[in-house]
């Protein structure tokens, strides 16, 4: 019996982002055996599931209505334009942009119905339009779908006479010409300048 309830649980932590199976099945191990630590957790997630819900202008994880990053008026008017709450997690953490963001939850993917609605894309026009945006920074992942993802917003921001910007693209430090695959190689010549 204990064992099967160890197994669903592996098996629902193994859906996690970077958990293998040996490491699901780690974790379920601990916190079977750690009770107090699996009531408090259990605790958290209830709270983050009834509370958490998308900033009405950034689409980022909030508490509120909108978010505090979108509160801040001492914000450049700046928009940047990540994939997932992750990502702009990390640019924030670089504390060299001072601007606003906007969250996609995810690429387009018309094949799997993901069009521009649902990616709040009509949303992120409005909010630059409003806050009379100087500049949008393209801050999506370096994939095919990353890059059709760039060429629809850039086009769309492009109309409304917004400057767009796109994060630069290319050989990685240290990376060997000859293992680079065809894309970043590409990006990489496109992107070349002056020596
Ligand atoms: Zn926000």
């Amino acid at each position: 019996m204990k064992e099967s309830i160890v197994d669903s649980l592996a098996l629902t932590l193994g859906k996690l982002p970077g958990i293998g199976k040996k490491t699901a099945l780690r974790l379920a191990f601990a916190l079977v055996d750690q009770r107090e630590l699996a009531s408090a957790l259990a605790l958290v997630l209830a709270e983050t599931v009834a509370n958490v819900k998308e900033c009405s202008f950034c689409r980022n994880l909030t508490s509120d209505n909108v978010c505090e990053t979108c509160l801040d008026t001492a914000r450049q008017n700046t928009i940047c334009v990540v994939h997932t709450p992750a990502d702009q997690r990390s640019m924030e953490d670089t504390g060299l942009y001072r601007g606003f963001y906007f969250v996609l939850h995810g690429s387009l993917a018309p094949l799997d119905g993901i069009g521009p609605t649902v990616l709040g894309i009509p949303r992120l026009i409005e909010r630059a339009i409003t806050i009379g945006a100087t500049e949008v920074i393209l801050a999506l992942d370096s994939t095919t779908e990353g890059e059709a993802t760039c060429a629809y917003i850039a086009n769309q921001l492009e109309a409304q006479n917004i400057k767009v910007t796109q994060l630069a693209r290319g050989l990685p430090p240290g990376a060997l010409v000859e293992f680079a695959d065809s894309l970043t190689l590409s990006q990489a010549l496109k992107g070349r300048r002056g020596y």
